[in-house]
């Protein structure tokens, strides 16, 4: 490993971000707290030297002027963002305080530690876990990203990972199901382009609209948002009645596959084509063209699942390779993310000696609804009157935007909010807490959508006053008078002692080799020694009661679940609230170079469209819905049904003209049958801004 104590040099990283590429980083140090350039580790053959262009410029990010640098204390009205400095003993007493406050009026559940994934360490992410573990407070239901996606895999194959992403660079054909590579995880775009060049292979992207990744596809089928279950279904329909089922490996590795051909019967390309908006020949040809390859390999994104019928999208999707067996060949089967495969003993740093699960586990995507003091989100219990945030921005990446704000604004709320930069959501906390970023601090990582398991060491000194989320977790709960070991180890032994308990080498060990290759024999890989359920098959008719609360209404073969916010004559367009290449949620929304190339918030509308509302390009045009309207520059895009809309972003709050983001007008309704954010399942009107009296 390349020295960590000489100026300059190049060290070893990883990037934390909430992708799942999870790149294998070097960083150049300039200094004992400056870096330089950031690049891709080419020895990493997952990585192989590519990273996307916002994490190649981290300078922006790491340096930014606006860094917050030491602990704050609100003076001001909520949202207002006025502040003054304390120290650190004043301000973790004054939270230790408010927190007692509340739980001697309440009991401990009152208190809410609210977080997700602005860093993806399995430490300074997770110890959040075993603060609130250990001190009893209310859970949470972690349903903002991958709910839908994770149990509508798991509802066919038992456990989370699938091929090897790599075997994609042998495969015949690739299929994007529902995601965006070039701007959401640029890898996947390398092991693609090798196939495509070396062996001609094809590219076929599903997806709402004509993404990036959709431009470089030999086949893009557009089609309606939330409607790709329909899809699967009728190539199923296909495949079973051209003769590419492999029938064989059914009645070896699938439950009911006599049952399945049945009920496909009228899940016919005609069927599917009313519901999708494709044609039937665009479905027969991708039916035959999956059916005929047998290196045919889906990478499953996560885009079409954020859907309230995202969790039987899902289900439907994944059941294609069992359907044609080609799990049997390398390049062929599917992979959507590999989170069961590294099996790191986190017992550890989320304190689960101290987990109570009759505490609460209050919905994260309903944070509005649960600080208004909806009874259905409290679930039961006292309302929240104390949280400490880290990891997050919900003003801006939470639905129901202004329910968030109205509830943060609440006299009897007291919330701390630990975080690196000035967001929207610290300008309603009461304490504010300067936060490390990755190159600051010591981290562990697994890769999602690949197969290492990676530590990242600090590399530079923490800018100001700045503390990791281990520091400052260990320091309340101390000050709180818990007495848990974990509040006494250091990030560095925590991820020491995690490794070994999961039978890998120690942190020091991994560091120095850079990575610990976590690959799955290629036959447990592709699940043919049995899939993990219990009967060792592919289940197409899962037991949804045992995924989630909401089965009852679940269908029991794959199928389109028509429960998705359908288009209306008041409400006449679909809306898809997408990522942007250069943020990530709202990260990198404060850099200037992605400002620059995002340059404002945009709705992409058919040109059709935009001729029928009386709008030419860059005309504004105001979206809503019951829960708000929000205003957009219009740009004329003909790679997207005529009735859909998409908005990419996350862009904060204050780039909208009334002060209000996208999600205002996105939903906190609950995926079936476990929950889940519906963030591209929204039915808006859509008019010119000038036509709207003030
Ligand atoms: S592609 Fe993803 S993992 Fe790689 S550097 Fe960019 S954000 Fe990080």
């Amino acid at each position: 490993m390349a020295p960590l104590d000489q100026d300059p040099v190049w060290l070893r990283s990883v990037c934390p971000h909430d992708c799942p590429s999870t790149c294998a980083l070097e960083v150049e140090k300039l200094g004992p707290d400056q870096i330089g350039k950031v690049r891709g580790n080419a020895l990493n053959d997952y990585t192989s030297g590519v990273i996307c262009a916002k994490v190649a410029a981290y300078r922006e990010r790491v340096h930014h002027p606006d860094r917050l640098t030491q602990p704050l204390r609100r003076i001001g009205t909520k949202g207002d963002g006025n502040f003054q400095p304390l120290s650190w003993d004043d301000a973790i007493d004054e939270v230790a305080e408010a927190f007692q406050k509340a739980e001697q009026k309440y009991g401990p559940e009152t208190v809410w530690p609210y977080h997700f994934a602005g860093t993806m360490g399995l430490v300074q992410r997770d110890v959040i876990h075993g603060f609130r573990h250990a001190l009893g407070y209310s859970r949470e239901d972690e349903t903002i990203c991958v709910a839908t996606a994770v149990a509508g895999w798991m509802a066919g194959h038992g456990k989370v990972w699938g091929a090897d992403p790599r075997e994609m660079q042998v495969s015949d054909m690739i299929v994007v199901w529902g995601g965006n590579p070039v701007a959401t995880q640029v890898n996947v775009m390398t092991h693609i382009t090798k196939a495509r060049k070396e062996r001609g292979a094809k590219l076929y992207v599903i997806d709402p609209y004509r993404t990036p990744t959709a431009a470089l596809a030999d086949v893009h089928l557009c089609l309606q948002p939330g409607t790709d279950g329909a899809l699967a279904c009728a190539m199923m329909h296909v495949l079973f009645r051209d003769g590419y089922a492999d029938h064989e490996y059914m009645a070896r590795y699938t439950d009911v596959p006599a049952e399945l051909e049945a009920h496909l019967q009228t899940k016919t390309p005609a069927w599917a084509a009313a519901i999708t908006g494709l044609s039937v020949a665009e479905i027969e040809d991708f039916a035959k063209a999956y059916g005929q390859t047998e290196r045919a390999f889906i990478r499953v994104g996560y885009g079409f699942t954020r859907s309230r019928n995202g969790t039987a999208n899902m289900h439907a999707v994944s059941c294609l390779p069992a359907v044609t067996g080609n799990w049997r060949h390398k390049g062929g089967g599917a992979l959507h993310t590999n989170r069961n495969m590294f099996g790191v003993d986190q017992s550890l740093v989320r304190a689960i000696d101290c987990l109570d699960t009759s505490k609460r586990a209050l919905d994260m995507s309903r944070i509005g609804r649960v600080l208004l003091n909806e009874p259905e989100s409290l679930l039961g219990g006292p309302p929240v009157t104390a949280m400490i945030m880290q990891n997050i921005n919900p003003v801006e990446v939470a639905p129901e935007t202004h329910r968030v704000i109205e509830g943060l604004r609440r006299d009897d709320l007291f919330v701390c909010v630990h975080e690196q930069l000035p967001t929207a959501t610290t300008a309603f906390a009461d304490i504010v807490l300067p936060a490390t970023m990755f190159l600051e601090h010591d981290d562990l990582y697994q890769g999602s959508g690949h197969m290492y398991l990676q530590v990242g060491r600090k590399i530079i000194e923490p800018l100001g006053e700045a503390r990791s989320n281990v520091q400052v977790l260990s320091a309340l709960a101390r000050r709180l008078g818990c007495d848990h070991e974990l509040f006494t180890l250091d990030a560095w032994e925590i991820i020491d002692r995690s490794l070994r308990a999961s039978g890998y080498p120690g942190a020091d060990d991994v560091a120095e080799a850079g990575w610990v290759d976590c690959t799955l024999p290629f036959d447990d890989a592709h699940f043919l020694n049995g899939f993990p359920n219990p009967d060792g098959k592919f289940h197409f008719k899962p037991d949804w009661s045992k995924i989630g609360s909401d089965f009852e209404t679940m269908p029991t073969l794959p199928d389109h679940m028509a429960v998705i916010d359908a288009a209306t004559p008041e409400k006449p367009y679909r809306l898809v609230a997408a990522p942007a290449r250069r943020f990530l949620n709202t990260s990198f929304t404060e850099t200037p170079t992605s400002i620059k190339k995002e340059h404002r918030p945009t709705a992409l509308i058919h040109p059709d469209t935009l001729g029928k509302l009386g709008l030419t390009d860059g005309d504004e045009v105001t979206l809503g819905n019951d829960l708000g309207a929000v205003s957009v520059h219009a740009k004329s895009f003909d790679g997207v049904q005529a009735d859909v809309v998409i908005v990419e972003g996350i862009w904060p709050n204050r780039y909208f003209k009334d002060g209000v983001g996208i999600n205002a007008l996105t939903s906190a309704d609950r995926a079936y049958p476990n929950g889940g954010a519906v963030f591209h399942d929204t039915a808006v009107w859509m008019r010119p801004t000038a036509d709207i009296a003030p």
